[in-house]
């Protein structure tokens, strides 16, 4: 009677390997599809200086609609595409979108892109780039690139040869999920940094528990002596975004307390309208004298 179990079970384990099997399978293939058709669209998360008044830029997040699974997380489909080879692709179609797109904003407004692991290993990412930027026009300054900790590990002189010469054509580099990895910080040695993107987890706890606001503390003085400036991601709360406010954590904040990723054309309304409103309060204060 327990074989005969042992067996059943057995038997339902291998039906669940084969059904994740078949749906990754499926992934695989819909995905190239998607990436050759240009099926993937790009989302936009604002950054806003501490007070939550104004947008200075945002980070540009891919994302797949599947017409049967629905959507996919970029978290999954990107490490899928860097197995098979493919990420190079995505990235130079996210890039090409991410520039096209930021050029229809205010001049003051940067766009922000995620490099992958692969991405970082070869140096034709830097063509990839500047291609991208002639063709649309937009200065690169107004550029920023996200690298995380996993992507730099694979070939750290190469991934440091690629980010030195983007940053010397004008480039933001920001270290993103910082804290999360574990030799962060020779990474603020290492790398041409400009930014740091302090990863969402020294904020989840942020109002309950004291010791994460001394990490946070510790983590921002140490970046800002290194002459980093420091964003601070995945901020939920009005109690999260007084603590770091109160203790002059951020000099930009990403959260869904002020938005979360947004179609483009939402993101340009929200970016009109803060304008105008910033433009009638300077003109209020102006008369007000
Ligand atoms: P990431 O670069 O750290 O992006 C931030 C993630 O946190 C996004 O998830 C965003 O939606 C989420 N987030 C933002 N604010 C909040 C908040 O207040 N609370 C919570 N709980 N979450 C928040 P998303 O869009 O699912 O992206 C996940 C990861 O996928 C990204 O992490 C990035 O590593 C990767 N990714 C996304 N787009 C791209 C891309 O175009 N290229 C590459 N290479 N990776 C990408
Ligand atoms: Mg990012
Ligand atoms: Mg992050
Ligand atoms: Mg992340």
């Amino acid at each position: 009677e327990a074989k005969r179990h042992e067996k059943e079970n057995w038997f339902l384990f291998e039906q669940e390997m084969d059904r994740e099997y078949s749906r990754r399978q499926r992934l695989k293939t819909d995905l190239r599809d998607a990436i050759q058709t240009q099926s993937l669209t790009l989302a936009y998360q604002p950054m806003f200086n501490p007070e939550g008044t104004r947008i200075v830029g945002a980070e540009a997040l891919s994302r797949w609609n599947h017409p049967e699974f629905g959507p996919v997380s970029p978290a999954v489909y990107i490490s899928l595409a860097e197995e098979m080879g493919i990420v190079g692709e995505l990235s130079r179609s996210v890039i090409v979108q991410a520039v096209r797109t930021c050029m229809e904003w205010p001049e003051e407004m940067f766009v922000s892109v995620n490099l992958s692991a692969h991405d970082l290993g070869d140096r034709a990412i830097v063509s990839v780039i500047s291609d991208a930027l002639s063709e649309s026009g937009l200065a690169p300054e107004r550029l920023q690139v996200e690298v995380t900790e996993g992507g730099l590990m694979k070939d750290l002189a190469t991934a440091r040869a690629v980010l030195s010469e983007l940053r010397k054509m004008g480039m933001t580099i920001a270290i993103d999920d910082f804290g999360t990895g574990y030799s962060s910080l020779s990474y603020l040695d290492l790398l041409p940094l400009n930014k740091v993107k302090i990863d969402r987890s020294f904020v989840s706890n942020l109002t309950e528990d004291p010791r994460k606001l001394k990490l946070l503390r510790g983590v921002v003085n140490l970046a800002r002596e290194l002459g980093l400036d420091i964003i601070v991601e995945g901020v939920e709360t009005e109690a999260q975004l007084t603590l770091i406010r109160d203790n002059n954590c951020a000099d930009l904040i990403q959260g869904y307390i002020f938005g979360a990723p947004m179609l483009s054309s939402a993101f340009e309304e929200l970016a009109i309208r803060l304008c105008q409103s910033n433009k009638s309060m300077r003109k209020l204060s102006l008369s007000g004298r």
